[in-house]
């Protein structure tokens, strides 16, 4: 039907005759001049018709916001007076002749440039409206231009796409299931992948030595921010590669699409241990655009009477740390404040604080309502340790490890953007040398990948040490988002069958769950290992969108719904019936809270 795209035309098709299909993006009569912005998923063009061309002047006159309209006009250049900078195809404007109305539009839910004045609710409840907007449609080409260069490139590579079910049995990676009752199979549940995981071991042993797939994977997890229930990963596995070669590859292809799509040459990937990065940043995921780090003081807090550092530098659980922020001096008591708040949130029970306005003067030149607690010789060499300078602010945590982790680790990025401290550009690396296990809930171990990771030990020290063995895991990490993890799988059955003991999965459950696995792992399973992207962040992060449900086409509420088709729904009786399924409640009874 078309000649161009709206967006692609330029100075060099001026006197051009062209066809045109798209959307109107506004409509403006001008004393008798109509204007016509059309737009395509290439961007907008201003459309003329005056009333030499009767008819198509009349149907232009009628035309409305997002009326779909074929056109054919001549490409000219605009006058001087009237050429539009802002607009990429501001230098021309296409004199229509003819217009046909392909389809008329009702009065759109909301104006597409006002979309931020309506509710993300309503945006999504009219996604494909909102979807018209050019900031969407670029987001969404860029995502395309993105699977691409990876396929490219993995393609290249000798890895083979392969498609793994999506009715498929649990695979754990710590979330809840999605389940779907089996008609054929009464009482009997499929499990939506929360990964392709173990199917793709399963490749490895089949013999297909690199395998990707950009797959589908489902979680049902509580309401985080920006999680989706539904997202995709690209996901990886390679036979007879060790940790160094799979990250070696697999840099290779981010930096390859940076360089592709967004022409940008990232730095290099450093790696950093999960102890170091936990030390020096509070978190296995590091923003290193931000110059801040945090210090351990245990050693001199252990020579205080101060309980409330005294306390947590004797326990070994526990955790005293520094965080020195350069010039933070000028930070006020009602900010101070703001950060004492924020870090409760991660379970801080204070923030205790030191400022320096003058260090030759010794302890006269600090200030602080912590200094009368500690003695001055154990203040200065906490100044050298942590190279204090006229200015600054330091910040303290003491508590549980964890809780000093997390909340120092947050306070350094909300103080490092405040204080306008995130240096440009991009910043990744790897983080390597996970922990096996952590302490669950009930005291017992969780993985803290997934159980099929191996350790970097043998079975028998695995057993004895499962609180301090490291796995063979490793996580991509850039500007402080986790794009990507993945491990060194176990490959031998007696090793997986320690790993379940040590997480209480006992014979008979691991038999019943994963039976298919550790009988794969006698026939000859390869040494292998891979990793999985998640592609809606890589997108976020190149798109430069706030978050991922921006850069999915239909994604979910944060509850977990779709309200534009209102899934989930209900289903009819019938249907139950015929999966033998009954509601515990009616309906009516779920809905009304009872
Ligand atoms: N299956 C893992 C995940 O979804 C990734 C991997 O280990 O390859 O996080």
């Amino acid at each position: 039907m078309r000649s161009h795209y709206c967006g692609a035309l330029s100075t060099a098709n001026i006197d051009e005759t062209v066809t045109l299909c798209g959307w109107v993006d506004r409509r403006r009569d001008h004393g008798g001049v109509i204007f016509l912005d059309l737009r395509d998923r290439q961007g907008i063009v201003q459309v003329v018709f005056d009333p030499d061309t009767e008819e198509h002047f009349q149907r232009a006159d009628k035309v409305r916001s997002e009326y779909v309209l074929k056109l054919t006009g001549r490409v000219r250049a605009r006058t001087e007076s009237t050429v539009n900078p802002t607009m990429a195809t501001g230098q021309i404007e296409v004199l229509g002749k003819q217009l046909e109305i392909l389809n008329a539009s009702a009065t759109p839910p909301f104006q597409l440039d006002e979309h931020t004045r309506v509710g993300e609710e309503v945006r999504l409840q009219y996604r494909y409206m909102d979807l018209r907007r050019q900031e969407m449609q670029e987001r969404l080409i860029l995502r395309s231009r993105i699977t691409s260069a990876v396929r490219n490139f993995l393609d290249g590579e000798g890895f083979l796409d392969i498609e793994t079910p999506i009715l498929t049995r649990a695979t754990p990676e710590g979330a809840r299931d999605y389940l779907v009752p089996s008609r054929t199979h009464p009482g009997k549940f499929f499990a939506l992948p929360q990964s392709p995981q173990l199917f793709k071991q399963l490749l490895m042993v089949s013999g297909f030595d690199r395998y990707y797939q950009i797959a589908k994977c489902f979680r049902d997890e509580d309401l985080r921010a920006d999680r989706q229930p539904e997202f995709t990963q690209i996901d990886i596995e390679t036979a007879f590669l060790d940790e160094q070669e799979i990250m070696a590859i697999t840099e290779r292809m981010i930096r390859g699409l940076f360089a592709a799509v967004l022409n940008v040459d990232l730095p290099a990937f450093p790696h950093m241990t999960y102890a170091d990065a936990m030390d020096r940043y509070g978190s296995d995921k590091p923003d290193l655009r931000i110059p801040l780090e945090l210090v351990s003081v245990d050693d001199l807090m252990q020579q205080v009477e101060f309980k409330v550092f005294r306390g947590p530098a004797d326990d070994p659980a526990g955790r005293v740390a520094a965080l020195k922020v350069p010039g933070g001096a000028s930070i006020s008591r009602k900010e101070i404040d703001d950060y004492t708040k924020y870090v409760s949130i991660f379970g801080a029970r204070g923030l205790a604080w030191i400022k320096v306005n003058d260090l030759a003067a010794g302890v006269e030149g600090l200030q602080s309502p912590i200094l009368k607690f500690m003695p001055d010789d154990i203040v200065a060499q906490m100044m050298t340790r942590l190279g204090a300078a006229n200015g600054d602010i330091i910040f303290f945590g003491a508590d549980r490890t964890r809780v000093v982790n997390e909340a120092l680790g947050a306070l350094r990025i909300k103080v490092g953007q405040d204080q306008g401290m995130v240096a440009d550009g991009w910043a990744p690396l790897w983080v390597v040398d996970f922990p096996m296990f952590e302490e669950s809930a009930t005291g017992g171990w969780t993985p803290l990948h997934h159980p099929f990771t191996a350790p970097s030990c043998d079975a028998e020290q695995l057993a004895a040490s499962p609180g301090t063995a490291l796995s063979r895991a490793y996580d991509m990490v850039l500007n402080g988002t986790e794009l990507g993890g993945g491990s060194i799988r176990i490959h031998k059955r007696d090793m997986q069958e320690a790993v379940f003991r040590i997480l209480d999965i006992d014979e008979a459950e691991a038999q019943e769950k994963f039976g298919f696995l550790l009988n794969a792992l006698q026939y000859g399973a390869p040494p292998h290992g891979g990793l999985a992207f998640g592609l809606d962040r890589l997108v976020m992060l190149m798109t430069g969108a706030t978050s991922i449900r921006d850069v999915i086409a239909f994604p979910k509420t944060q509850s977990a719904a779709c309200v534009m088709t209102d899934a989930p729904g209900v289903v009819a009786a019938e249907q139950l019936k015929e999966l033998n399924i009954r509601l515990r409640q009616t309906r009516e009874a779920v809905e009304q809270g009872e």
